[in-house]
């Protein structure tokens, strides 16, 4: 039995003051059962590490370089990460394969660096809309995790997770279907069961784009979605807790 994870994914959002009141709305609530984990700028890992000790809540982060250290500016190496505090790190969202260029290649060796640094990678695969109406769906989200495969083997996949994120459902309100979504994590799950049929079975397949309290529940419900990645309904506690409790 998979458990459900719950992820907020709080993109270039908040400031000190509203991150730490987002912090403290979430301790104070109830997430039912689900495991959560909140991945806020990176500017705040470390003070929001501190707040999240003892809590059950796990901490993430937004990216990681693809080297370990050197002169990579702006970059964060996955062993800062970990003395941050974090457990995951968000890998391949959409936002930095379209808008930083970032490559199937360039993902899987960020995915390699954060499993080499005992970082849960959540691998983030997805269509545009442009490829979904062009039947592509599946050719595209099998393309970004063969790339994975290549570099990291199957057996890495007992270490990760991977967040279904149809591009077109992302920020916009156009959430996907729940037969949609499920039909692409049973196509997910059926692909990996072909290399490893125990590690298709434990990974959670999270599903990500416009999921609210609304929409969270009939989701959830579906054999092969193992909870959520959150964007804009993670930067309010109560929404957040909310699709937590419908998991
Ligand atoms: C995301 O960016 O990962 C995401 C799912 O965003 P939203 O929930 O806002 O669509």
């Amino acid at each position: 039995m998979r458990t459900s994870l719950i992820a907020g994914n709080w993109k270039m959002n908040g400031s000190l003051e509203s991150v730490t009141a987002l912090i403290d709305g979430i301790k104070a609530g109830d997430p039912g059962r689900a495991e959560l984990a909140v991945c806020p700028p990176a500017i705040y890992l470390m003070k929001i590490g501190g707040m999240l000790a003892d809590s059950g809540i796990a901490l993430g982060a937004q990216n990681v370089c693809q080297h370990a250290s050197g002169a990579y500016t702006g970059e964060l190496a996955a062993s800062m990460l970990t003395e941050a505090g974090c457990r995951f790190v968000i890998v391949g969202h959409s936002e930095r394969r379209s808008i930083y260029g970032e490559s199937d290649e360039l993902v899987a060796a960020r995915f390699q660096m954060a499993i080499d640094g005992e970082l849960m990678p959540i691998l983030c695969v997805g269509e545009t809309l442009e490829e979904r109406q062009q039947e592509q769906t599946l050719a595209v989200v099998s393309r970004q995790i063969d790339a994975v495969l290549a570099v990291s083997g199957i057996a890495s996949f007992a270490k990760a997770v991977i967040a279904y994120e149809p591009v077109w459902a992302i920020g916009t309100g156009q959430v996907a279907t729940p037969e949609q979504a499920q039909a692409v994590h049973a196509s997910i799950r059926d692909k990996l069961a072909g290399l490893d049929a125990a590690v298709a079975e434990g990974l959670q397949i999270l599903y990500g784009g416009s999921m609210n309290p609304g929409n969270a529940a009939e989701l959830l419900s579906q054999v092969d979605i193992d909870g959520g990645l959150i964007g804009g309904a993670s930067l309010k506690a109560e929404d957040f807790l909310a699709i937590a409790q419908s998991a």
